[in-house]
């Protein structure tokens, strides 16, 4: 990342904590009318008049979460914000601000976290959200970034992971598996860098999967569209860590079961032909891959109508009774039990 010796390496702490803080931060704007005060205060002042305020956090580890050796910080601090807010999506909710905390080593230079608050920013003016707040302070080790998103719904409007019903239809967005695969491509070359560090890498036929892991996009367009369609969906999870410990998660908190179609699960053909070339099965892929911040959510039948011509959803099942439980239905035509195998750092 920072090994060119023609950039500037300011020592952060020659501004010192406050000089950091002013100089991260004094271009972001505030443009939500939901933001009283943002950053300088105690604390941000935030109004939702009679609306429900959604709140999430997630925080992210060098070494555990990220690898700064093939993530540049710009696409980092854009893939922190979005991964925030495709969990505030999936309440069927809007995002309005976030709070940024970093912890730094002085192996960063300014210029490190110049380029990961432009990665932010970008996030923010891409999503229309505020940047109201934060913590910064030193780490002995490694680059940690914990962010907070919040926003705001109409009560009738949110959608929790436990309401799916018998007989409700599963409905994916997007397509599964690519962000997993772009990793392994990342992996792949960084592996071949250190064997040879004068190699060219040819990665043009893997830019949409590697464009996928490094540079996310969340789902803000599918609360909007399902508004359009005038469909409320019956319970909604974001597929952070593959779609199949996610459609647990939404089995066991609606207690109900699923059959799940692997013939109808999304598939981009870029990601086909590179799990050909990996000799991955391009199914676990898509199960238990993880890191594609799309939405799952279940619909009425009732709804089918009004989605079924949607090229961004897809029915890949529907719900049945708990005892059924929760089955990946092949292409053979054989009921096998889901397993989330999903990234799980409590079990490693
Ligand atoms: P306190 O001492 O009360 O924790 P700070 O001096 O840490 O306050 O922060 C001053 C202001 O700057 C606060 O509004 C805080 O939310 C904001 N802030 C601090 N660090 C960051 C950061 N890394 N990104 C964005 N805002 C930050
Ligand atoms: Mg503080």
């Amino acid at each position: 990342m920072i090994e060119d010796k023609n950039t500037p390496r300011t020592q952060i702490s020659e501004l010192g904590e406050f000089g950091l803080i002013n100089h991260l931060t004094k271009n972001f704007k505030i443009s939500q009318k939901t933001t009283n005060v943002g950053i300088g205060d105690d604390a941000a002042v935030l109004d939702f008049d009679a609306k429900k305020c959604v709140v999430t956090t997630d925080l992210l580890i060098e070494g555990v979460h990220f690898d700064l050796s093939y993530v540049p910080l710009k696409h980092l601090g854009y893939k922190a914000v979005v991964i925030n807010l495709s969990d505030i999506y999936a309440m069927n909710a809007s995002a309005s601000q976030i709070t940024v905390s970093i912890a730094v080593s002085n192996r960063f230079p300014l210029e490190a976290l110049e380029e990961l608050y432009a990665g932010i920013a970008t996030a923010a003016k891409v999503y229309n959200i505020d940047l109201v707040g934060g913590d910064t302070t030193s780490s002995t080790t490694g680059l940690i970034i914990s962010i907070t998103a919040i926003g705001h719904s109409n009560k009738e409007d949110l959608v929790y992971r436990s309401g799916a019903k018998e007989s409700d239809l599963l409905v994916v967005t997007g397509d599964l598996g690519a962000a997993y695969m772009g990793l392994q491509v990342l992996e792949r070359e960084k592996q071949v860098f250190e064997v040879n560090p004068n190699s060219q890498p040819d990665l043009d036929q893997y830019t949409y999967l590697i464009e996928r892991q490094l540079k996310p996009e969340a789902r803000k367009d599918i609360p909007e569209l399902l508004k359009a369609l005038e469909v409320q969906p019956t319970s909604m999870i974001d597929i952070s860590d593959g779609l199949s410990s996610e459609v647990i998660h939404l089995c066991t908190q609606s207690k109900v079961g699923v059959n799940l179609y692997e013939e109808k699960i999304p598939l981009d053909p870029a990601v086909i032909s590179v799990c050909e070339e990996f000799k991955i099965n391009s199914t676990t892929v898509a199960l238990n891959g993880g890191e594609d911040y799309e939405l799952l959510f279940t619909i009425k039948q009732e709804d089918y109508p009004k989605i079924k011509a949607n090229p961004n959803l897809t029915v890949i099942g529907h719900i049945t009774d708990q005892k059924s439980g929760v089955g990946l239905v092949t292409r053979a035509n054989e009921k096998i039990e889901l397993k989330a195998q999903g990234w799980n750092p409590i079990k490693e």
